[in-house]
């Protein structure tokens, strides 16, 4: 069972996520990660971000990891180094890159193979790319000032200015939703939970209410 938690940045989605793996007692994969350790690597390799070809050749050749909330690159810890401003301004770029979304999407399905096929998924592109079969599909909103505000309490993007980070949230919802491949969009069958005005329990009820319906408890 696959439940997918999709949405863009600041919504609340490693969080809720996370909640819900443990309530659920299923592993957690943050997609994200995955994609943040390729721009790292493309990154590390001074390979041009615009240079489609060079950047997907980087990324066949590593080895990305992830396990409880570490990621690896090549064996390495990259836990921090993917959360730096510069991975952050590359990422969306990088994810842009079919090439690329093909080779972490294979990293990402494998890794739920290699969890037995049960897990919680959060990305951008679960529900309607990586796993369209999934059992729950959940899509995360919130108005943009408020997921500005979120971004702004998290230790990456700490003593930053909320304006600077709407901003760049912004810069990245737009490369996301707009981009040809696997853009930033709910599935069809998506429940869309606005997240604005709720505290992380209440989502992870709706959520987990979402799951008891479907009898997979
Ligand atoms: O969730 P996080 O902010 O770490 O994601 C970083 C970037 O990775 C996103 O802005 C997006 O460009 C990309 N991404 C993606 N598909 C996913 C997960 C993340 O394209 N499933």
């Amino acid at each position: 069972m696959v439940i997918a938690i999709d949405g863009p940045g600041g919504v609340g989605k490693s969080t809720v996520a996370s909640r819900v793996a443990g309530e659920l007692g299923l592993p957690h994969l943050d997609t994200g990660a995955t994609y943040r350790a390729a721009t790292l690597a493309a990154l590390e390799a001074r390979a041009a971000i615009e240079d489609a070809g060079a950047v997907a050749a980087v990324v066949a050749a590593v080895d990305i990891g992830y396990e409880s909330g570490w990621t690896t690159l090549d064996g390495r810890d990259v836990t921090e180094a993917i959360r730096s401003p510069q991975v952050t301004a590359a990422v969306s770029p990088v994810s842009a890159i079919p090439e690329v979304r093909t080779l972490v999407v294979a990293v990402q399905r494998r890794w739920v193979a290699d969890h037995g096929g049960r897990a919680v998924v959060e990305g951008r592109d679960i529900g309607t790319v990586v796993f369209p079969h999934a059992a729950v599909k959940v899509f995360l909103t919130a108005r943009p000032e408020v997921r500005a505000r979120r971004r702004a309490g998290d230790a990456e993007t700490a003593g930053r200015a909320v304006g600077d980070i709407a901003a760049e949230l912004a810069r990245r919802d737009h490369l996301d939703s707009t981009r040809e491949a696997s853009p930033l969009q709910p599935a069809a069958d998506a429940a869309i939970i606005d997240t604005s005005e709720l505290g992380i329990d209440e989502v992870v009820a709706e959520i987990m209410g979402l799951v008891e319906a479907i009898g997979e408890r």
